[in-house]
């Protein structure tokens, strides 16, 4: 892992992904979960579905179920048999001539092959008269419309949405296969360091990246291990790291990453992992690491706040998307800018923006505030990235720039 990068140039975001994923590889292990809690996991084995959907033919709507061979192009009466409720069917094979009361998923009897709508019919007692241009062959769903006996109901890999969950439950599936959790422990570095809800002493800071990256790691496909504050102490920072790459997939830390004198990370992974330091060609989040301790991969994550979230965003996000086999490709596209924006080339930048769709439906986009990497509160008001490439300079007001919506809830 040492030759991917070896100079002190700045890497390109897109090297940085491509050298991660060359260098890791989708954990192995799966494990069957039901359905409650399988929401977000990735499936492991395709589904193949064991029955027909629908299972038996029937009605999409409230009304009355005949047979089309008895339609007449002037209107016909037939006589009302019985009742198909939903859950209750009517048993008896519908004869000629008559009809049936049919509700919507109920079983359309044999005998019949349309539903009429029940507001266009006139009913009297027994007596159903069907209006002039009554169509055939309409309002039934039919044997396996949906999916089909033996069919592939989900490939895999696949992150289980709410609608597959549907879909699996349909079918009458209750477990799945999918891949095993990725185990992930992080931590803060820091001597100025301190957990939310202590008293602070001069140039003390409360340890906010943690909450971020708890929340940036609340994901159905992690198990997360908080290891809290550890300061700039190169016993405690070994064998912390040690320690959790005995028992962790993944080791992500935020802060002491780059060349400060108290920044022990580089010097301690030297000796116990093989781990590259890139300085990273993007703003916010220039210095990052990245490699492996044994078997652990580790994420070296920039101190400031914003860059932790960035970096997490556009470098850990993907990889461990890469760790459970999922491909991904965030969503961007083209707005109109109308804010006029500072930027020098050199690093491609992630400032954040605010985001909307005006009425004609362009969508434009405005600075959020402050870009400075310890500035949280414009980015709390931010919903986009506006991503500007690495040799662009100024952008003026109307110009178009890149933007990626936000996804800071899963
Ligand atoms: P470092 O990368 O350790 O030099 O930190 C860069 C900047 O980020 C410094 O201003 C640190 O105080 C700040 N910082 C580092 N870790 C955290 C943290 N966990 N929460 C808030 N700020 C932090
Ligand atoms: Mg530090």
């Amino acid at each position: 892992m040492k030759d991917l990068c070896h100079s002190d140039a700045l890497i390109s975001l897109d090297q940085a992904l491509a050298n991660i994923s060359s260098a890791i590889s989708p954990l192995r292990g799966d494990e069957m979960t039901k359905l409650p809690i399988a929401l977000g996991r990735v499936l492991s084995t395709r589904c193949i579905a064991p029955v027909d959907l629908p299972a038996f033919p029937n009605s999409s709507m409230d009304g009355y179920a005949f047979n089309s061979a008895d339609i007449q192009q002037a209107g016909f009466s037939l006589t009302l048999a019985g009742i198909s409720w939903a859950g209750r069917p009517y048993e008896a094979k519908l004869e000629r001539g008559q009809c049936v009361r049919i509700f919507t998923g109920a079983v359309v009897p044999s005998g019949a092959d349309s539903v009429m709508m029940q507001e266009l019919v006139e009913a009297h007692d027994s007596t159903i008269h069907f209006p002039a241009d009554t169509k055939g062959l309409q309002n039934v769903r039919a044997i396996a419309e949906d999916v089909k006996q033996g069919e592939c109901l989900l490939s895999a890999p696949k992150q289980l949405t709410a609608i597959d969950l549907g879909l699996l439950a349909a079918a009458g599936i209750y477990e799945v296969q999918v891949k095993r959790k990725i185990r992930i422990a992080f931590f803060s570095t820091g001597d100025e360091l301190r957990p939310v809800g202590s008293k602070l002493s001069a140039g003390q800071i409360y340890d906010s990246n943690r909450y971020s990256l708890a929340a940036l790691l609340n994901n159905p496909c992690h198990e997360v291990n908080d290891l809290g504050v550890i300061a700039d102490d190169k016993t405690a920072i070994r064998q912390s790291l040690l320690q959790a790459s005995q028992s962790h997939d993944v080791i992500i830390t935020s802060g002491g990453a780059s060349v400060g004198d108290a920044d022990y990370i580089k010097e301690i992974l030297d000796e116990i992992g093989q781990v590259d330091f890139w300085k990273l060609a993007i703003k916010p989040g220039k210095p990052l690491a990245f490699g492996r301790i044994q078997d652990c991969y580790f994420f070296g994550l920039p101190g400031n706040p914003i860059s932790v979230i960035a970096t997490y965003q556009q470098i850990v996000t993907p990889a461990l998307r890469h760790l459970t086999a999922l491909s991904s490709q965030a969503i961007r596209f083209k707005a109109v800018c109308k804010s006029a924006l500072y930027k020098t080339p050199g690093r491609q930048e992630f400032q954040r923006g605010i985001l909307h769709q005006t009425d004609s439906g362009e969508y434009q986009v405005i600075s959020a505030g402050k870009q400075g990497s310890n500035i949280l509160s414009a980015s709390s008001r931010a919903n986009c990235y506006i991503i500007l490439a690495r040799e662009q300079a100024n952008v003026d007001s109307g110009e178009q720039v890149l933007v990626e919506p936000f996804n800071l809830f899963l």
